[in-house]
């Protein structure tokens, strides 16, 4: 009930096209309600009146008629028009505020959702609420008006004839509504296992080099044909229980076209209905048959319909874990200093502490280097900064400002990230380096791309600055594509960076040149660097150790050296190879 008050709520900025939509519908009904009316008064007055008057009354029948037909025609064209066009500005409407609000929930959101499942959403849940928000209303009017309707002029032609057909129409309802159901168990299954095919397909795709690298192609054949075939098999069910639905349908309408002729045939033989009454009754059969079927069908829309808008509404009702505080102010004028202050943190799916007790400070303009085992929480230290994720216990500041207590916006607006992992966006690469000021110029961008040495490079494709660089840039190297990425930070200027094993995927010619770009980006701004290479980091202001979730050694490469712990070890171990 909740779910429907808030989906009726949709409808609000489309009430004018829901109403006239409506009356519409009811006018179709009507129409088709009455034909059997007129033809009726038509055989009688046809069979009472001499030639003369049949000439002259067949001309207004005709007009009259045609007019109806007219109006139907258009009330037609509005319903399956700009009923329609309800349901995909709904569609529409929804699909926006699902991306809105896609686009501020946290990291901790992804963590936890996998982007397939988000995609699916956006498509095929919204456009299964938008056939049910226009179909839905509009066909249950059609065929409640059509049924009643016909009941009505049946019991008043002749209630006794009225009586076991009743009978036979609530029989026909009950066995539908229950094989109906049986129907959409298949289809349930047969959803799953399409969904199977999909992600077995997608995988095997996606990773196609490494199937064909290790030549598993018939292992993966062979998962695939399991998957395809148990499709097959869902389709089995569902094909059999629909195949039992229609011909059970068409049985029972057959049914009543039997018991009209005979019971029919025996109340005229009774003296107690006439022939003209009977055709009747087979036109009104007609014409509350069909929409038995669809609110049949109208169920297993509003199923779809219903628990597609449980799904987005679900989504919908997912809170960002990390909002704007209401106090929150703009973070302006930065000059760069970083104060963590005894930060503890944990993620939000498990209890353990990942970071304990953490803090160190940056002068403005400085640098510092995090270096560590893997897994040590080096990457949390520097997401906790752009409060990709929030801190469980102290306190990060900026210039000495809190950052919870700072606009997003502002703060990480402020803030360069250079990552492992580079994603290109699918455009040219002008489009890709200016992400990271949207109203730069093409003076600026070549700036960006010079200072990144990756210049001479764009000017040798065959586009220039134009080139599309395909899905997730997968036409340039690594080594290329992290230049751009850096390209991007220098166009955005933050004073504060963080370098997040920039270099770490690179081979040692690349690396070579990335990290003379780096060390220019990182001039005269606040760094972070995690390296894994610790040649890169020798000459930052303070090194940290992160190991065992806290900070366990901190001073300058000679301080490290000299105290012989972890640092020194590594650093053996790195360069006595
Ligand atoms: P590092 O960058 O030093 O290799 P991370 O900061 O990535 O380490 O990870 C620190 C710890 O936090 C690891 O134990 C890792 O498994 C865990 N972790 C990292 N990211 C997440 C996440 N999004 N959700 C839950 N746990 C995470
Ligand atoms: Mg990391």
């Amino acid at each position: 009930m909740d779910t429907l008050k808030k989906f009726i709520h949709y409808y609000k900025p489309y009430k004018a096209v829901f109403f006239i939509d409506l009356i519409c519908a009811a006018i179709i009904s009507v129409v088709d309600l009455i034909y059997p009316q007129i033809l009726r008064s038509a055989t009688n007055s046809l069979f009472t009146q001499g030639r003369d008057v049949i000439m002259k009354s067949l001309l207004p029948l005709g007009i009259g008629m045609l007019i109806m037909y007219i109006i139907q025609c258009l009330c037609k064209y509005y319903v399956s028009y700009q009923g329609h066009m309800m349901g995909a500005n709904m569609e529409r409407d929804m699909r926006q505020q699902l991306f809105d609000h896609y686009e501020k929930l946290s990291f901790s959101y992804y963590d936890q959702n996998n982007s397939g499942q988000m995609m699916s959403k956006l498509v095929s849940d919204l456009f299964d609420i938008a056939e049910f928000a226009h179909h839905g209303p509009e066909n249950l009017f059609i065929s409640l008006i059509k049924i009643i309707g016909s009941f009505i002029f049946l019991f008043l032609i002749n209630w006794r004839l009225a009586i076991p057909l009743l009978i036979l129409v609530v029989i026909m309802f009950i066995f539908s509504f229950t094989q109906n159901s049986r129907i959409q168990e298949t289809f349930m299954d047969n959803r799953r296992k399409i969904g199977e095919v999909n992600s077995s397909l997608q995988d095997t795709l996606a990773g196609i080099r490494v199937v064909q690298s290790f030549a598993n192609e018939d292992i993966e054949r062979h998962k695939f044909r399991k998957s395809n075939q148990a499709f097959l098999m869902s389709k089995d069910g569902n094909y059999k229980c629909m195949g039992k639905f229609m011909s059970w349908n068409s049985f029972f309408q057959g049914m009543m076209y039997l018991v009209t002729l005979i019971f029919g045939g025996f109340l005229i033989a009774q003296g107690q209905m006439d022939v003209a009454d009977l055709a009747m009754y087979a036109l009104y059969i007609g014409i509350f048959i069909s929409p038995i079927q669809i609110l049949v069908e109208l169920t297993e829309m509003m199923q779809k319909g219903l628990s597609g808008f449980r799904r987005f509404i679900a989504v919908m009702e997912t809170d960002p874990d990390i909002e704007d505080a209401p106090d929150a102010k703009p973070l302006t004028d930065v000059k760069g200093e970083v104060t963590y202050d005894h930060v503890s943190f944990h993620y939000s799916d498990d209890d353990t502490l990942v970071l304990s007790d953490v803090s160190f400070t940056i002068p403005a303009g400085e640098s510092i280097a995090l270096v560590g085992p893997s897994g040590s929480g080096k990457t949390t230290i520097c997401n906790l900064l752009p409060r990709f994720y929030d801190i469980t216990g102290g306190r990060i500041t900026i210039d000495g400002k809190d950052v919870s207590k700072l606009t997003l916006k502002s703060l990480r607006s402020q803030i360069g990230i250079v990552q492992q992992d580079v994603y290109l966006f699918c455009g040219t690469v002008k489009e890709n380096i200016s992400y990271g000021k949207p109203d730069a110029s093409m003076d600026e961008i070549i700036e960006a791309a010079k200072k990144a040495n990756i210049h001479d490079f764009i000017m040798s494709l065959p586009d220039g600055y134009d080139t599309f660089v395909g899905e997730r840039g997968t036409r340039l190297s690594g080594g290329q594509k992290q230049r751009i990425s850096i390209a991007r930070v220098f166009l955005k200027n933050p004073p504060i960076l963080i370098l997040d094993e920039a270099t770490s995927a690179l081979d040692n010619e690349s690396e070579r040149w990335i990290q003379k770009s780096l060390e220019d980006l990182s001039k005269n701004r606040t760094t972070i660097t995690i390296a894994h290479r610790l040649s890169t980091i020798r000459n930052a202001d303070e090194i940290l150790v992160v190991s065992d979730n806290k900070i366990t050694e901190r001073g300058t490469h000679d301080d490290l050296m000299k105290l012989n712990g972890i640092y020194a070890h590594y650093y053996q171990m790195q360069f006595e190879r």
